[in-house]
């Protein structure tokens, strides 16, 4: 749809396709001076709780309520989900980061730094999907639901044959996702079509290069409360809280 330049590829490619990717740009901001002009990631430092002065993630507040999603997502849920399951990987991410530092400082075991780097993009990625995933949900009727609108409304058409043919495709991949994992709509770069992934556990199954627009958690922990082994009406539920608004305004900055 736009021409690639330089920019937009880095953008994508630092973008939160990969979490590793997204954070590597903030944690190599202080060794490569005016990376963040030239680079415009799809979520704030403050959207992804980052803090230049310790160079660490922090766990980012509801954009609402604990109890605003329901009754498509239970009080409980949203309380333990956000305040520790998220957290849990932002500590998991900091640790990842710390212990990479030190075996580059010559003070940690090399011979575990298979194992940190998976870390890092497991809990990594945890963090960036869970900070997308609060944000591009809202209360529904009060920003929630419905149908998108305007440039990506017609990028959906176009891409998918229709909106109702994009939430078919979407609801089924999610429903399928094999143990835990996400379902996501995502937009390739160089077509600049949209595209509709599943993802295992945080990362895995993710497309290289592509920007996640919209995600759903399939993890257990992400209804279970409420809907125990029936995925599928917590599928059917959650759309009713999707924030179109906000997934608009990242498929305009993905899209150039
Ligand atoms: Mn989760």
């Amino acid at each position: 749809m736009t021409s690639q330049t330089p920019i937009d590829r880095r953008t994508a490619l630092t973008s939160i396709a990969v979490g590793a990717g997204a954070l590597g740009l903030a944690s190599c901001a202080k060794a490569r001076p005016g990376a963040a002009a030239l680079a415009a990631p799809l979520l704030s430092s403050t959207e992804l709780g980052y803090d230049a002065r310790t160079n660490e993630y922090t766990l980012p507040p509801l954009p609402y309520a604990y109890d605003a999603l329901e009754p498509a997502i239970d009080e409980q849920t949203m309380r333990i989900h956000h305040d520790k399951h998220h957290a849990g990987y932002i500590r998991g991410l900091n640790r990842a980061l710390a212990k990479l530092s030190e075996i580059r400082e010559g003070t940690g075991d090399a011979g575990l730094i298979k194992h940190w780097s998976r870390e890092l993009s497991f809990h990594g990625s945890g963090h960036v999907n869970h900070a997308l995933f609060w944000l591009t949900m809202a209360t529904a009727g009060n920003g929630g639901g419905g149908a998108p609108s305007g440039a990506l409304a017609e990028a959906i058409d176009a891409s998918f044959g229709s909106f109702e043919k994009f939430k078919t495709h979407f609801s089924a991949a999610s429903g399928a996702v094999e143990g835990s994992g996400w379902g996501w709509l995502v937009h390739e770069p160089t077509s600049g079509r949209l595209l509709v992934i599943q993802g295992e556990k945080q990362q895995d199954m993710m497309m290289t290069g592509v920007t996640p627009l919209l995600g759903l958690d399939v993890w257990e922990h992400a209804y279970y409360l409420k809907y125990q082994n029936r995925r599928a009406d917590y599928v059917k539920s959650w759309w009713s809280v999707v924030n179109w608004s906000k997934v608009a305004q990242l498929y305009t900055r993905a899209n150039g």
